[in-house]
Formats: C-alpha cells, sequence, structure tokens
C-alpha cells in the first residue's frame, strides 16, 4: 500500500467571524480513536463545500486563489482593498514556490537537493543560496532542538516507506533502523565555498519539513515589496499574515480536529505580522501490518512518532513555525517544556494522541485560541 496523504487538504481552514458559529464544533462522544485512514474523500468534500476548488475561504468577498505545489496546496487571500491584484499575485507567488520546488524537491532525481543525496560520500555540490539558507536553517533548528529536528532523517524515513520509498511489508527489524541511525544526522553535512557534502555513501536531506515554511516567508516578503498590506498565505498548514481582511476583523484560521478531520478544534484569531504551522499524524502516514505509522519520525529512536496528534506553532514568522511544528511533535508533551524554555516568541498548541481530547498550550496561545467549553484545555506553564 502507497503512501497516504491528504491530495488536496490545506492544513488549516480559513474562516470569517460571521461563519464561525458554534455549530461548526462538533463533540466526540463516543467517537472511535481510531484517526481516519485515508483523508482524501474527507478533504475533498470539505473543499466543494468551500465551492473555491481548494481555497478553503468561506468569505465568498475576498480575493483567493489555490494552486498545487511541492505535492500539497497552496492558497493565497487578499484584503479586499487589493481584489484587482489578486492573479497577478498569485502568479508571482506561484513561482517562487515553484522555483523552490524545483532546487529542493526530493521527489525530482533533478533537484539539488537530489543530487547532493545522491552524491552523498562522492563529492560536493554547488547549493544555489535559497537551497543552502533552507539547509543551513534546518541544521539551525537541529541545533536548537538537539537533534529533534533532523534534515538528515530521510534514510530513516525511507526505511519506513516514505518519500517515495515501497512501503515494507513487515516491520522494519531494530538491527536496519539502528544501522541508519548513525547515517541519519543532519550535523555531518558540511559547507564548503558555496557547495554542501554529505561525507558517507546512504547519507541524504529532506528539507520537507522546513522548505514550505521558508517558501511562505518568501511570499510574504514578496508581498510586502509589492505594496501589499493585507493578506494571508496559507502553504498547507503553513500560514502567514499581515494586516486584515477588512477594517472589521482580523485574520482567523481554523485548527483541523486531529481525530475528527470534518471538524476544527479552535478558532485562532491572528495577531498581526504571524505565522503559523500545524504538523499532524492524520494526513501523511503509512500502514504497516494494520498499524499506522506517521510520516514524522524521531530522529532519537529511528521510529516514527507515536503519542502526539497534531502540534500548532505561533511566531512571528514561517520558516520558524514549520521547523518547530516538526520538532514539537518529535518532542511531545514530556519534552516540550524543555524545549519551550530555548525558543523565544514562539507559542505551542500541543494535541497529545488520546481520548478525551486535551489541548495543552502556552498562555500565549491561550488568548488566541477559541474553543467550545466543553473542550478540555490546559496551560503549558514554561514561559
Ligand atoms: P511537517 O511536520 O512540516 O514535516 C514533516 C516532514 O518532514 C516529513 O514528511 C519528512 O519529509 C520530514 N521529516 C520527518 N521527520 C522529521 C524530523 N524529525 N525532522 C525534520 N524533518 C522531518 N510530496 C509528494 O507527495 N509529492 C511531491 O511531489 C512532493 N514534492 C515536494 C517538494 C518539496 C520541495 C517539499 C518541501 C515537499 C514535497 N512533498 C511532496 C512533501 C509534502 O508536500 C510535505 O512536505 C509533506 O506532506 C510533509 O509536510 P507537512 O507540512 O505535512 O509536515
Ligand atoms: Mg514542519
Amino acid at each position: 500500500m502507497p503512501e497516504q496523504y491528504a491530495e488536496e487538504s490545506l492544513g488549516h481552514i480559513m474562516l470569517s467571524e460571521a461563519e464561525y458559529p458554534d455549530k461548526h464544533f462538533r463533540t466526540r462522544t463516543g467517537a472511535p480513536r481510531v484517526a481516519q485512514h485515508d483523508n482524501r474523500g474527507f478533504f475533498s468534500s470539505l473543499l466543494g463545500r468551500a465551492g473555491l476548488g481548494g481555497g478553503l475561504f468561506r468569505t465568498a468577498e475576498l480575493p483567493s486563489r489555490s494552486f498545487r505545489s511541492m505535492g500539497t496546496m497552496a492558497a493565497v487571500t487578499l484584503g479586499g482593498d487589493y481584489a484587482g491584484r489578486i492573479e497577478e499575485v498569485t502568479e508571482e507567488i506561484r513561482a517562487i514556490f515553484d522555483r523552490l520546488e524545483s532546487e529542493m524537491s526530493a521527489y525530482r532525481p533533478s533537484s539539488v537537493i537530489s543530487e547532493l543525496s545522491r552524491m552523498a560520500g562522492v563529492a560536493p555540490v554547488r547549493v544555489p543560496e535559497d537551497t543552502y539558507r533552507v539547509l543551513s536553517l534546518g541544521q539551525h533548528f537541529g541545533n536548537l532542538t538537539a537533534g529533534a529536528f533532523n534534515i538528515g532523517a530521510s534514510p530513516l524515513a525511507a526505511l519506513w516507506g516514505f518519500n517515495g520509498a515501497a512501503v515494507p511489508m513487515t516491520l522494519p527489524s531494530d538491527q536496519s533502523v539502528g544501522e541508519l541511525l548513525e547515517l541519519s544526522d543532519y550535523s555531518r553535512l558540511v559547507f564548503n565555498d558555496g557547495a554542501a557534502f554529505l561525507p558517507a555513501k546512504g547519507m541524504a536531506v529532506d528539507v520537507g519539513g522546513i522548505a514550505k515554511g521558508y517558501a511562505v516567508d518568501r511570499a510574504y516578503d514578496y508581498c510586502l515589496s509589492a505594496g501589499i498590506r493585507d493578506f494571508l498565505i496559507d502553504f498547507s498548514g503553513n500560514v502567514r499574515a499581515a494586516g486584515r481582511p477588512s477594517r472589521k476583523q482580523g485574520w482567523q484560521i481554523g485548527v483541523r480536529d486531529p481525530f475528527d478531520g470534518s471538524s476544527i478544534l479552535g478558532k485562532i484569531t491572528l495577531p498581526s505580522r504571524s505565522a503559523v504551522s500545524t504538523s499532524g499524524s492524520y494526513e501523511r502516514f503509512v500502514d504497516i501490518l494494520g498499524e499506522r505509522y506517521s510520516h514524522i519520525i524521531d530522529p532519537r529512536t529511528g521510529y516514527p512518532v507515536t503519542g502526539t496528534a497534531s502540534v500548532t506553532v505561533l511566531c512571528p514568522d514561517a520558516v520558524t513555525a514549520d521547523a518547530l511544528s516538526t520538532a514539537f511533535f518529535v518532542t511531545g508533551l514530556n519534552g516540550a517544556a524543555e524545549l519551550l524554555e530555548k525558543v523565544s516568541s514562539v507559542d505551542l498548541l500541543l494535541v497529545p494522541d488520546g481520548y478525551p481530547t486535551h489541548l495543552w498550550l502556552t498562555p500565549g496561545f491561550d488568548k488566541v485560541l477559541s474553543t467550545p467549553t466543553e473542550v478540555r484545555r490546559s496551560l503549558l506553564s514554561c514561559q
């Protein structure tokens, strides 16, 4: 069975105040704890309801466009004052995303990232500026998170059937996991004079946990430089916004319920100039002998992460939000406090994989998230 994912999904659902009555919340009393196995059908129907061919914005009057890039969906929404520029802005952002994809896709043999992995243990590879910055940021976040975020975890991901590899018929042995742990080390990537080098054969890099956030930041910079002040970019759950959609209200997005894709956990009112990223186990996973394994690998054990259902990070920029949402997914609730102490201006919403749903959130997140009264919320008291 192939790696499964929600082909048409965006990680968040944009909302307007008027269209966010409490009836959108659904309590899950008695709901089965097994998450959706294949979410594609669901997401399609959600898109159908929104009626915007992929954009999930529910306020008909705002200009919004969506398109595919990096194997997933992106959406651009502008404040009403910029309606006349939606086509031009969308095309520019699409071009930015597509250019970054052609450099950094592990799914394209022609990309620099694929070349870097192919030349592991053989020779350094010259890397263009954006790829260099993403790899450097990858190492930075690897160090910051004590290796929970690891762009070198690609050999392990492939062992478990991700990144285009065949899904194994049986569980990988402890020995094969152990052998790949040493090769799955981001810190061994070396840079020299505009080139990058993976020093051992079998090493590989995968920027799937950071490149979309980076791309959103580039798109954000472009919008500001083009004179657009009110906009929201959503690249498969990596969101960054500026300004406001209208004079009456700020940007609002819904966070998907990881246990029930047809509802949302709650509503975030985005602070000005902020970014949000959600990592979940519900969209991309493999099935081995009837068990679901998440696409996020714990690089310390070599096994797919268990125990976390979803993580949402709120902070000023999208690349940090993207990398840290993946990292907090790995640390889970137990390691979250330790990592929170190392970062600044970062707020977190973490949902452990358990029933009934329990939200753990930092005080800053608590201020911007509204949920139905029956949802259990606890503060992460570590900032
Ligand atoms: P995130 O939580 O942000 O990241 C999880 C991803 O990061 C994993 O899927 C894995 O790639 C990597 N990862 C796993 N464990 C770790 C870890 N511990 N530390 C750091 N990273 C980790 N998908 C396709 O199906 N077809 C495509 O053609 C395709 N092209 C792509 C091109 C590019 C340039 C990129 C960046 C991704 C592409 N993808 C493609 C993958 C896909 O769009 C997403 O990256 C993937 O679904 C995971 O993103 P996420 O935001 O859901 O998860
Ligand atoms: Mg990420």
